[in-house]
């Protein structure tokens, strides 16, 4: 059902709800998607309104303002409003989906390199992955399976040598609207759901928990109205989740008086991003680079038609569709092949998860080298309040954002290009010319406007680790703050290391598993 908050009667009280969902994100439609036919009566409160696509309301954006420290600064002034969107829909209104799951080496500690490790098995993170992957309309579930994507790609990866430091790594896209915003895949289920009502223009001020901090017994939300607050109102119910993604949901706890904090002062603390360098290097092979591994990391448009014999086997189509019903039937996206590391050359190496995307000429004889990786949590990148500012909306303090990086973040860059150049010279590569300096410490770096500048993947993660013990980190093993025993959390601010893969699709798969947890929960 959907209802506009601005219809409420002012000091409204919304009560008897089993699941309240904050946020109508990525990770907040996939979780009140999952609900829909349970039990359970579900709320989602969405900032935005029902009709939201494309660009949001810039006086509700603005509420997305925020003061930076000096790395940010100098990499991107307007990371804040620029990488995170307020409205229905969220973020997923920016984005093309570009998916991949997380690697087996990613949720292992990696001893000389980091600790921090998912409390997640493979195996568990696999039988939600395969229901998130349908969100992009992605088909299979088998990034891993190469001679079915090369077969869909007519493509090969560069020949294998023994011992290489690289191997192929397939990424998906989902560009059609209707498809990644999910609002749009999604509006009319939740439209005409019995169980869930989607309330919109219903932000979430402020928290109220028991006298002990242990438990929340009270939303306060407010509507925006002619460009200001408007009509309070108030949520009860059974359990909370907030999913206003990998920022917002830090600044709502550190404004209901650092909320969840533990006594490691983690709240706030480890915010990644994924690292970017899109223009590393250039590079010239001796000879055009044969087509079929061109076409392994040429971003293609693919067409796979679904099983209709229950085998689960997708069928790769390469003529043309002009069949409506075909049209309809087909998953239609975006695959491609990148480069990354074996684990062996991670665990030799001591550095983080990379990716690495070749984007050839037309001749096929050079390639820019475009790298993207992982960085360490460290504990002094982190999210506060800035007391000195207010949002021009509803006066709350702004976001203070100070993302850092290590020396040894540094020294993946440096090891990930390295392991490239060495890789393609085994392929014909003759050279090999820098695009980007990486000389000097963890803070030095091509800035904007060079055209080798560092830049960050818009993907907020860590912020709100999971962890096993309370002391270290935020929320538990089911996402819910370990000091609030109704209190969860959905997005990637729970990541407790990041790879290299965009996270939404891995969003989607904790949003999932949070809902079936929720479900199961005994009255
Ligand atoms: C340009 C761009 C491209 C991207 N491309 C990709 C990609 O290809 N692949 C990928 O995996 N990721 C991509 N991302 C990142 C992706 O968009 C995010 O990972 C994802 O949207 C995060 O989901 P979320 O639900 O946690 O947060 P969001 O999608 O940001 O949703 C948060 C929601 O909370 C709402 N909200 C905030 N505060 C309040 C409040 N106080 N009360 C009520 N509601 C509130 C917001 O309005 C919003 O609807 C991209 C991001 C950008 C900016």
């Amino acid at each position: 059902m959907y209802l506009n908050a601005d219809q409420l009667p002012n000091g409204t009280i919304l009560q008897d709800f089993d699941i309240c969902i904050v946020g109508a994100g990525a990770a907040g439609i996939a979780m009140a998607k999952r609900l829909i036919g349970s039990p359970r009566r579900v709320l989602l409160l969405s900032s935005g309104m029902a009709h939201d696509k494309g660009l949001p309301n810039p006086r509700r954006q603005s509420i997305y303002k925020g003061t930076l420290g000096a790395f940010m600064q100098k990499v991107d002034p307007i990371f804040l409003e620029r990488s995170r969107l307020h409205m229905h829909g969220g973020t997923t209104n920016h984005f093309g989906f570009w998916a991949r799951p997380l690697d087996a080496a990613d949720l292992k500690p990696r001893p000389g390199y980091r600790a921090a490790h998912w409390l997640i098995s493979q195996e568990e993170f696999a039988r939600y992955y395969q229901d998130a992957n349908h969100f992009g309309h992605f088909g299979p579930f088998n990034y891993d399976d190469m001679p079915f994507w090369e077969q869909v790609l007519l493509a090969r990866n560069f020949p294998a040598a023994p011992g290489a430091a690289l191997q192929g790594a397939i990424m998906h896209a989902q560009y059609d609207e209707d498809l990644h915003d999910f609002q749009i895949q999604f509006g009319e289920e939740l439209r005409t759901a019995e169980n869930v009502t989607v309330l919109f223009n219903a932000h979430l001020l402020e928290i109220e928990t028991s006298e002990h901090r242990d438990h929340v017994t009270t939303l306060h939300c407010t509507t925006l109205e002619n460009g200001t607050r408007g009509r309070d109102f108030v949520v009860r119910a059974t359990t909370y989740t907030l999913a206003l993604g990998g920022i917002e949901t830090v600044r709502v706890l550190k404004l209901a008086g650092d909320l969840g904090n533990n006594q490691r002062d983690h709240l706030g603390r480890g915010f990644m991003v994924h690292p970017l360098i899109v223009k590393a290097a250039k590079v010239r092979f001796a000879q055009p680079v044969d087509m079929l591994v061109r076409n392994f990391f040429r971003i293609q448009k693919v067409h796979l038609k679904p099983p209709s014999d229950g085998s689960g086997v997708y069928t790769p189509l390469h003529t043309p569709l002009v069949n409506p019903e075909e049209i309809l039937e087909s998953c239609i996206f975006e695959a491609w092949g990148v480069l990354a590391p074996t684990e062996a050359a991670l665990d030799a190496e001591q550095i983080g998860n990379f990716r690495i995307i070749l984007s050839f000429n037309t001749a096929g004889d050079e390639a820019e080298v475009n790298l993207n990786w992982e960085q360490i949590p460290n504990e002094n990148s982190r999210i506060t309040l800035d007391p000195l500012q207010t949002d021009p909306v509803f006066g709350q303090p702004v976001t203070h954002l100070d993302w850092q990086m290590l020396d040894a973040d540094k020294h993946t860059a440096v090891r990930a290009l390295a392991l490239c150049e060495a890789y393609l010279r085994q392929h014909g590569l003759v050279a090999w010319e820098w695009m980007t300096d990486l000389s000097g410490g963890a803070e030095q770096w091509s800035f904007p406007p060079d055209e080798g500048a560092l830049a960050t993947g818009d993907h907020h993660m860590g912020a709100l680790r999971m962890s096993a013990a309370a002391e270290d980190g935020i929320v538990n093993v089911d996402s819910r703050l370990h000091t609030v025993d109704n209190l969860y959390v959905a997005g990637c601010s729970v990541f407790p290391t990041g790879g290299f893969a965009n996270p939404t699709l891995t969003i989607v798969a904790l949003a999932l598993r949070l809902a079936d947890h929720l479900q199961a929960l005994k009255d």
